[in-house]
């Protein structure tokens, strides 16, 4: 379980909540999907319609589930939340939407991840607001059409990659939220510890948002270890000193490495030559999964420019090397 994963984890349950903004003026940063989002959710309220299914993707802990919350705060609406893997028949989906009143939002998390006939219910659900559902079986089986209210769907996921480009194209808007830039988690760093009620200047803020990996719940995680360190350890108050001390107790470096990080930096040059390497060799020497290494480890250090991807397979940056204190063979030669 790493401190540095932008998945929920348990511990944050109880701080999320509280934590979440809940209006679009208290949601922070993402200034280009909260001026789209404010624009469409003013244009439906002033025609008096429901607004129309969003489409939110981007990498975990950004703020979809916020945003869905907070357009139907918004609306005025209420919000129905489930996720695409719980949705395992198409009768569970039929149950969820008959029971949804006008205007409601329908919130799936992991939308990729439904699966194929109850996606199939979705399209004339999304474009028409019917459910077909067929009565009987065999030579006798018939189909009969039930009118919905007209709903709300907002998906998120992480992956729109993954998605059929039937079910996207039913979205209306679709938003991508990137990770924040450092000022931005400054500003939710010190929002959050306001409400927690945990002091700390801006110097204590930007080093732990340096640290968080762009990603609003790390920062909130992050700040959480960091309150606890500093109140067994200093005198209660988060200042630069202080968090640094703490996040480097917990092994988190200045850019929001952890060991794991490293350890898959590290393989890549000094066992590789710094690359090219392929995904399957670096799993190898690492003992992880190739696929937890692409989905995991791997975009944030391509993020930072730390890692390279080619053609012939990954490479370590100069960044790298001068990041993890090492020598570049072609600066050796010299
Ligand atoms: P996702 O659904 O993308 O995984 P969440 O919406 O659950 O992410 O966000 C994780 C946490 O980060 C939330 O509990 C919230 O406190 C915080 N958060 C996310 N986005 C913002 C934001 N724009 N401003 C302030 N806090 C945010």
């Amino acid at each position: 379980e790493r401190i540095i994963s932008a998945g929920l984890r348990e511990e944050d349950a109880d701080i999320e909540s509280s934590l979440r903004p809940r209006k679009l003026s208290e949601y922070i940063g993402q200034d280009k999907v909260k001026e789209t989002i404010g624009i469409f959710i003013k244009a439906a309220l002033q025609r008096g319609e429901p607004l129309d299914h969003v489409l939110l993707f981007g990498p975990p802990g950004l703020g979809k589930t916020t945003l869905a919350n907070i357009i139907s705060n918004e609306m005025g609406v209420n919000i129905r939340t489930t996720a695409g893997p719980a949705i395992e028949r198409p009768g569970d989906l039929a149950a969820i939407l008959t029971n949804l009143q006008q205007g409601d939002v329908l919130f799936i998390d992991e939308v990729h991840r439904l699966s194929r006939t109850v996606e199939e219910i979705l399209y004339p659900a999304m474009e028409d607001f019917a459910l077909d559902i067929i009565i009987g079986k065999g030579p006798g089986a018939r189909s009969i059409r039930l009118d919905l209210p007209r709903f709300t769907l907002i998906g998120a996921t992480t992956r729109a990659g993954l998605m059929t480009s039937p079910l996207r194209d039913r979205f209306g808007v679709i938003s991508r939220l990137d990770y924040y830039r450092p000022a931005d988690l400054v500003v939710i760093i010190t929002r959050s510890a306001r409400i927690l009620g945990v002091p700390i200047n801006s110097d204590g803020a930007g080093e732990i948002a340096r640290r968080s990996r762009g990603t609003p719940r790390i920062a909130n995680r992050l700040l959480k270890r960091v309150r606890d360190y500093a109140q067994v350890k200093a005198d209660g108050v988060i200042n630069r000193e202080v968090a640094v001390e703490a996040l480097e107790f917990f092994e988190v470096d200045p850019l929001g490495l952890d060991q794991a990080d490293r350890r898959v930096l590290t393989a890549v040059i000094t066992k590789f030559g710094g690359g090219p390497v392929g995904l399957e060799t670096i799993a190898a020497a690492t003992g992880e999964e190739a696929g937890t290494i692409e989905d995991v480890y791997e975009p944030y250090l391509l993020q930072l420019g730390l890692l390279a991807r080619t053609q012939r397979g990954r490479v370590a940056t100069p960044a790298a090397y001068h990041h993890l204190g090492l020598e570049r063979p072609e600066e050796k030669q010299l």
